[in-house]
């Protein structure tokens, strides 16, 4: 069986399968065939492809020879028909990807859609890319704040530590909390599940609530949108923690829907100078009523980086990390002959699927 690795457009760096993730296919009997500098931005040139047991394609020949395509993004090109994409393309938003895969009778699978349980954790591309996430947008607001993150003491005087708000504490919530702690930052967290008190008290944080959140048991552990009344306290209330903090990283989203707006040009406006907002919520409308997706925008004397593809700045190990998610969804596809099978009957693969046979399978995504 050939599977095709694809090279990303420009703007990404990632790829989805690195040189060693490759070795562990060909052991398995597959062909790999990867195209033309696909590794380079993620340091893994061709020639440790080859070493890896892979062929060196171009994309054309790749989209002809190959039975499975493993991508990042969708590929736009014409893909024929019978052919499998394992990719992660956000079909929940992306409805002209998934009517295109549609029509050209792809079986495509987007591992976004993963179901949030425990065994789906080995194949869960959103958390281990939030995971990167979370730590890349500490760096970054470190390196734009004037100031140190840690307290200093020294002879040259006492400087107090930075203090982090990060709202939202998901994955990479947790992750940014975990990091900001390393550099000795002082953090608070906040979120609409109180379940995640216990985590956020656990790693240093300090858990700030608000009263009366909506929660549905039906949403699979996400987060719901929330009242109008709901709205306004919260806001009020990340108003006096936003201007008190040095650092806001915000990370809240609502599957499927707009993120929720948290902190209000207000609040911008009456936040300590010099102080950064980073917003990884930015490709779903962001966090921040000023965030702008993919920009650094200066208001007044604040800071705000609009970034959801912090991953593609750690390509390495995003990949690495990637790359390891979609051997073990592959994984759960081998049949006994040693092939793919689609229809494997698996929760995490039927919740994965989004076309086959020329149309749109997946209930999630119909509804
Ligand atoms: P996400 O990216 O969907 O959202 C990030 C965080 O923002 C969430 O914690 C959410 O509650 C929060 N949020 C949403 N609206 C908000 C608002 N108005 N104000 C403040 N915070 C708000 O989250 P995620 O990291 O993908 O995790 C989603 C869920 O999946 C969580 O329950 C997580 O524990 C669970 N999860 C489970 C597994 C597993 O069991 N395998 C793996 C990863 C995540």
């Amino acid at each position: 069986m050939t599977i095709g690795v694809l090279k990303e457009g420009s703007g990404e760096n990632r790829v989805a399968l690195l040189p060693e993730h490759v070795a562990n296919l060909v052991k398995k009997e597959f062909t790999v065939l990867v195209e033309t500098g696909a590794g380079a931005a993620s340091h893994a040139e061709d020639h440790l492809y080859r070493e890896a047991g892979a062929q060196i394609k171009e994309r054309g020949d790749i989209i002809k020879a190959a039975e499975w395509f493993l991508s990042i993004d969708a590929p736009e090109d014409h893909l024929p028909e019978g052919k499998s994409l394992i990719s992660v393309f956000a079909p929940l938003s992306n409805k002209g990807v998934v009517e295109k895969l549609a029509r050209e009778g792809v079986t495509s699978f987007s591992l976004d859609m993963i179901p949030r349980s425990t065994r789906a954790q080995a194949v869960d591309v959103l958390s281990s890319m939030a995971t990167v996430a979370g730590y890349k947008a500490v760096l970054v607001a470190a390196g734009e704040l004037p100031g140190f993150f840690p307290m200093f003491m020294s002879a040259s005087g006492t400087i107090k530590p930075s203090r982090v708000l990060i709202l939202g504490a998901g994955v990479a919530g947790l992750q940014a909390l975990a990091t900001a702690r390393k550099l000795g930052a002082v953090v608070e967290v906040f979120d609409v599940r109180s379940a995640v008190k216990e985590e956020v008290v656990s790693l240093g944080g300090k858990f700030v609530e608000v009263e009366g959140a909506t929660d549905d048991a039906s949403a699979g552990g996400y987060a719901v949108e929330q009242t109008d009344e709901y709205r306004q306290r919260q806001s009020e209330l990340i108003q006096q923690h936003a201007i008190l903090s040095d650092v806001v990283i915000t990370t809240a989203q609502i599957p499927g829907k707009k993120a929720p707006i948290l902190i209000r040009k207000e609040t911008v406006d009456a936040m300590k100078p010099g102080s950064v907002i980073v917003d990884l919520a930015a490709s779903t409308g962001g966090n921040c009523e000023i965030t702008r997706d993919g920009e650094r925008v200066v208001h007044g004397d604040v800071v705000i980086i609009g970034n959801s593809n912090f991953a593609s700045t750690v390509p390495s190990d995003a990949s690495r990390m990637l790359g390891n998610n979609y051997l073990n969804f592959i994984g759960l596809m081998i049949d006994d002959t040693g092939k793919l099978d689609p229809g494997v009957e698996d929760e995490i693969i039927q919740a994965t699927l989004v076309t086959r046979g020329g149309e749109i399978v997946n209930e999630r995504i119909k509804s």
